[in-house]
């Protein structure tokens, strides 16, 4: 049966990307020796990582400046090297759920932290002040657990530090409003092991502390992310995601995209009266949208789930620690699967009727 993949990371790839990719495996660009087992300072290998450089810098409209580097640790190693190289004494975070606040506990270990927050996770913090002794400001601009997303970039006068995990090549984004923007690779762009850094060279030698060659964002920006062996083949699958983005019209492209999906979706969870969305529809995420069946159908979660497992549909069951359920609709999930899951929900609504 065919499957539509709604897993929210690792996730779903383009399959040309995956076709591409199982090529290179048994023979990398014409070489004879198979994208494992190559040297990561070949010439090939390094003609990988210059092109997948370029086509972040050509997509993002990246300015002059920044630094685009391929490190290994996932979004949470940032966590860490964030305040480890740019947090003298003091920073703001916005906790808007799971991972704002992972990366706020391991800025704790490096200074003051001033926290931000909504009542609820449901509600993103708007229009709040912010302290005027801070080194930055770090928000996480899609929250993949609860489902909100913030759609517009901040015009504050600190340096602003984005997680952009999940929503990075979704929408237009003004680069240089940013200090640095990261990312996990594995929810919009690649298979999991390489993580994105997108940094402004000087913002980097303001502490002084000392800090470990590997954790050093000078140190990756130095050596052109080859200071170690760098994930070869995420990195090579990244490369292949960028081509079918920009094939496809690029960001403004993968924008309208996803609105024209999410819209399909929020339209029916409002619409349909076993469901209801569960995020103030201000701060909807364009790729994490969550849903809970409604008061009068609680019952009844545990059966849709298995209606749509019978349609081919997986990962539709929501995070732990929220429960109901998540569709990501990143990039490159198709529009056809968000109308079997729309169908789903009507001809589910049909058979309690
Ligand atoms: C998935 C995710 C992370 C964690 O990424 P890892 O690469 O697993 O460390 C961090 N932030 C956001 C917003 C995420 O969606």
């Amino acid at each position: 049966m065919k499957k539509h993949n709604f897993y929210a990371g690792p996730s779903v790839l383009p399959k040309k990307v995956t076709k591409e990719t199982a090529k290179a495996l048994k023979n990398f660009a014409g070489t004879g020796i198979s994208l494992a087992s190559i040297s990561h300072r070949s010439k090939e290998f390094d003609e990988v990582v210059i092109e997948t450089q370029d086509l972040f810098k050509e997509l993002l409209d990246i300015p002059e400046g920044y630094s685009v580097l391929f490190l290994g640790g996932g979004a949470s190693m940032q966590f860490a090297m964030i305040p480890y190289n740019l947090m003298k004494s003091k920073a703001a975070y916005v906790n808007t759920g799971a991972w704002a606040s992972k990366a706020m506990k391991e800025a704790k270990l490096f200074g003051e932290v001033h926290e931000i927050k909504a009542d609820d996770f449901f509600h993103l913090p708007k229009n709040f002040d912010l302290p005027k002794d801070i080194d930055y400001l770090h928000i996480t601009t899609n929250n993949t657990i609860y489902g909100t997303e913030y759609k517009d970039d901040f015009d504050v006068n600190v340096p602003v530090i984005a997680d952009m995990s999940s929503d990075i090549f979704s929408r237009k984004v003004d680069i240089s409003k940013y200090a640095m923007i990261y990312g996990g690779a594995q929810k919009n762009l690649a298979p999991a092991g390489v993580t994105f850094v997108i940094i402004k060279n000087d913002i980097l030698g303001k502490v002084d502390r000392q800090i470990p060659s590997m954790l050093n964002y000078q140190t990756h920006i130095d050596k052109d992310s080859m200071f170690n062996t760098p994930p070869v083949i995420p990195i090579f699958a990244a490369l292949q995601t960028l081509k079918w983005m920009k094939a496809k019209g690029g960001v403004e492209a993968m924008n309208k995209k996803a609105i024209e999906k999410a819209d399909l979706l929020y339209n029916e969870i409002d619409r349909n009266p076993y469901f209801v969305g569960t995020v103030a529809k201000e701060d909807r995420s364009l790729m994490n949208i969550c849903f809970v069946m409604s008061d009068a159908y609680k019952e009844l979660e545990k059966d849709f789930l298995e209606f749509t497992t019978e349609r081919g549909m997986v990962g539709l069951k929501g995070h732990r620690s929220v429960g109901g359920f998540r569709a990501s609709t990143y990039n490159s999930l198709p529009i056809k699967s968000v109308k079997a899951l729309v169908k789903a929900m009507q001809k589910f609504e049909e058979s309690h009727g």
